[in-house]
């Protein structure tokens, strides 16, 4: 009695595992035959068989024509996630909340940013969820997978600078959106929510270190395709490694931390203190349209800290490739911060560097980021997620 519980038990977890490794395929390399199925997941014919039947009859696939005949015999039908099921991501701007509604392939079905008019984190947080609300209500909430939320990283427990309105409590958050919604909800960094639409959405490889400069540095990793470090808090946390050559003094107590050193946030500082931006600026004033010589110095001096500090990040991880993302200047310095990392990635390692810039400021970016949370979510678990939905 025992033995059959724990061999049913093993079996479930195959047929589990089996499901996430098919929707997983799919979503990746596109609309797939059983055949290419098998071949992709490494499982037999007939176990792929058995698992596709179960995932169509619960919604999770379906069988699309194929556009023309291929060769002689029984045409191949190839298998797709339908259209019709969705992923809603929203995203806390210090200015606007953005939420839109995304299929499993990342097409855009919604979209709505709403300026931030809440003067509490509280009333931030309602805001946030009367508009993830409206727009599941708007894409169909039975269509409706989960719903993933990119959240500012500043690390706030330092209390310096001052956490910002956006800022909100994580907790509260999931509170607000549960009592709302019935959707799983997945709330992460924002760093992690790029590096997984990179990889479903935006032909990001296996193996990819991303690293986030905005009002904190932030690393996340892609390998094997799957996120490292699997809850928020529990890595990639790099603000307190020491930039070689800073001695500025950090909130921790240390000198030359990247988050006293070459953070949109110490820039801001510095650039106060020397009287280049007024008192109460931001991290968008660090990039103005009319620019300034010292705020452009400021810039490149930062472009070449991060030069000398990405390097030992990547030397520790070795990814296969590293994207690094945020604003940072103009094309010039951002040139300049790559071109510094390859140098000094070379003399640490003694091989080049697999890094580029990828630039994410596009609109509608963040929610489609934060919507990838989601799909990532569901893909791990497909088939007893669409269980628990039927
Ligand atoms: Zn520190």
């Amino acid at each position: 009695m025992g033995s059959r519980t724990a061999r049913t038990g093993l079996m479930v977890r195959q047929r589990n595992v089996t499901a996430s490794a098919v929707m997983r395929a799919i979503v990746r390399e596109g609309p797939s035959g059983r055949k290419e199925l098998a071949a992709a997941t490494g499982a037999t014919f007939t176990t792929i068989t058995k698992t596709v039947a179960e995932l169509i009859e619960l919604g999770a696939l379906a069988e699309s024509p194929p556009a023309a005949p291929r060769g002689v015999g029984r045409p191949v039908v190839p298998l797709d996630v339908p259209a019709t099921r969705l992923v809603v991501g929203a995203h806390l701007h210090p200015e606007r909340t953005s939420c839109g509604a995304f299929t499993l392939r990342g097409d855009q079905v919604a979209w709505r940013s709403a300026t931030a008019t809440g003067s509490t984190r509280t009333e931030r947080i309602a805001e946030a969820v009367q508009l993830v609300a409206d727009i599941v209500a708007e894409a169909g909430a039975a269509d409706v997978l989960g719903v993933g939320m990119a959240t500012p990283w500043a690390e706030a427990h330092h209390g310096e600078p001052p956490p910002l309105l956006a800022d909100v409590d994580h907790d509260e958050l999931r509170r607000g959106l549960r009592e709302r919604l019935p959707h799983p909800v997945r709330l992460e960094p924002n760093v992690r929510a790029l590096a997984v639409e990179h990889y479903w959405w935006g032909g990001g490889g296996d193996d990819v270190l991303t690293v986030l400069v905005g009002r904190s540095v932030r690393a996340a990793q892609i390998r094997g395709g799957e996120l490292s470090w699997d809850s928020p808090g529990a890595g990639g946390l790099v603000s307190h490694l020491v930039v070689p050559g800073s001695d500025r003094p950090c909130s921790c107590g240390q000198r030359g931390c990247i988050k006293a050193t070459c953070t949109d946030d110490a820039l801001v500082r510095r650039a106060v203190e020397a009287e280049l931006l007024p008192a109460g600026s931001s991290q968008h004033d660090l990039y103005p349209a009319d620019d300034t010589a010292g705020l452009r110095e400021l810039r490149q001096a930062r472009a070449e800290e991060l030069g000398r500090v990405i390097p030992l990040i990547m030397s520790l991880v070795a990814p296969g490739e590293t994207i690094v993302r945020g604003r940072l200047g103009r094309p010039d310095e951002i040139d300049a911060c790559i071109e510094a990392i390859r140098h000094r990635y070379r003399a640490l390692v003694g091989r080049e560097a697999n890094v580029r810039y990828d630039d994410s400021t596009r609109p509608g970016y963040w929610a489609r980021a934060s919507a990838a949370l989601a799909l990532d979510r569901y893909l791990a678990t497909p088939l007893e997620q669409e269980q628990e939905r039927a």
